[in-house]
């Protein structure tokens, strides 16, 4: 592929040619016919680039027959749009004298009027009506790039979403929940606040999948998750820790209120109905739940073992129950 490649024809515009184009409607023949006569024509192979990303452009196109595509950084990206026949092409660098932004690519077997810079203006100054359709066009080119904006913003915060929660409870997952638990553990010890950490799994959950199946399983978390959540308070995160482990941060909490707080959740937990996509209803599960306390100047580190020996002497205590 080469940039500008194609062959121009010294054949000129007829006037159905000049009807079928979008910024000479409603124009008059007479103010328009002329200067158009002047314009050559260009014929693109497919896949021929027309303009390239940084390349000075003095020229409008507009597509007679065929069909072109606009990509950004890469031509062989996914396109972000595509001009067809009647619409054209180019106006802004025309415009603006500032080089081209993008890929242009003929899509097909394409069709140019080739209306230099000179033509153009021309084109402005003899008729109102091309200049209406040319704020017409821009104003639609701007509101399309506003809504690949908007769209884009929506991606974003998807992505961000996906990044920050586990797919299966949509709770925060572990790698996020650590970021937020290290910047708390900071603001605690800076603000001379108590923080508590809960570490939580499910009891015999390896024997309850055995028994009732994965699919089952998955469903025993998500409802293990929604009671946690629901039940902590809206200052308290809730995160999935690992398999069948979640861990609860609760800020300016120490370890009474934390025991408190996990004995609730301990409760609520075991009387949580688990209800498959069939509506049938699966036995509850029961948690066992470690909790600490940050010591003055403990790392996040320390206080996550802290708390996970805290839910080893929980285990090992019979399970169904809150340890430190
Ligand atoms: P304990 O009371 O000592 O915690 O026993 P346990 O059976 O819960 O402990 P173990 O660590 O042996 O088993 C954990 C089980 O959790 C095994 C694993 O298959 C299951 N598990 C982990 N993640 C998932 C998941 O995403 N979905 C399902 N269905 N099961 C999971
Ligand atoms: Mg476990
Ligand atoms: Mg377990």
């Amino acid at each position: 592929m080469s940039v500008n490649a194609g062959t121009t024809r010294r054949d000129t515009i007829s006037g159905e040619d000049i009807v079928r184009l979008r910024l000479f409607a409603n124009a008059s023949r007479e103010a328009v016919e002329g200067l158009l006569h002047a314009c050559p024509i260009r014929e693109l192979e497919a896949g021929a680039i027309l303009l390239a990303p940084g390349q000075t452009n003095r020229a409008l196109y507009a597509v007679l027959e065929g069909r072109l595509r606009i990509h950004l950084d890469a031509p062989d990206n996914q396109p972000i749009g595509i001009v067809d026949a009647g619409e054209s092409v180019g106006e802004l660098s025309v415009i603006d004298q500032k080089p081209t932004a993008a890929f242009v690519i003929a899509d097909t077997t394409s069709r140019l009027l080739v209306i230099d810079q000179e033509i153009f203006w021309s084109l402005i100054h003899a008729s109102h009506v091309v200049a209406c359709n040319m704020l017409v066009s821009l104003a639609q080119r701007l509101r399309n790039n506003n809504s690949a904006v908007s769209e884009s913003k929506r991606l974003q915060q998807l992505y961000k979403r996906h990044a920050a929660t586990d797919e299966l409870t949509g709770l925060y997952n572990r790698r996020w929940l650590m970021n937020l638990l290290k910047r708390q553990v900071t603001r605690s010890s800076m603000n001379q606040k108590p923080l508590s950490v809960i570490m939580v799994d499910v009891d015999h959950f390896k024997t309850f999948n055995d028994e009732f199946g994965h699919i089952a399983g998955d469903h025993a978390l998500y409802a293990v998750a929604q009671t946690m959540l629901n039940i902590v308070r809206p200052t308290d995160m809730v995160g999935r820790y690992g398999g069948e482990e979640f861990a609860v941060m609760l800020p300016d909490t120490d370890i009474k209120g934390a025991h408190i707080a996990a004995e609730r959740i301990r409760q609520a937990v075991s009387e949580a109905v688990i209800v498959m996509s069939d509506q049938s209803i699966l036995p509850s599960v029961t948690i066992s739940l470690g909790v600490a306390q940050m010591r003055p100047f403990e790392t996040l580190e320390a206080l996550i073992e802290a708390s996970d020996a805290a839910l080893y002497r929980a285990k090992k205590l019979g399970r169904n129950r809150v340890s430190d």
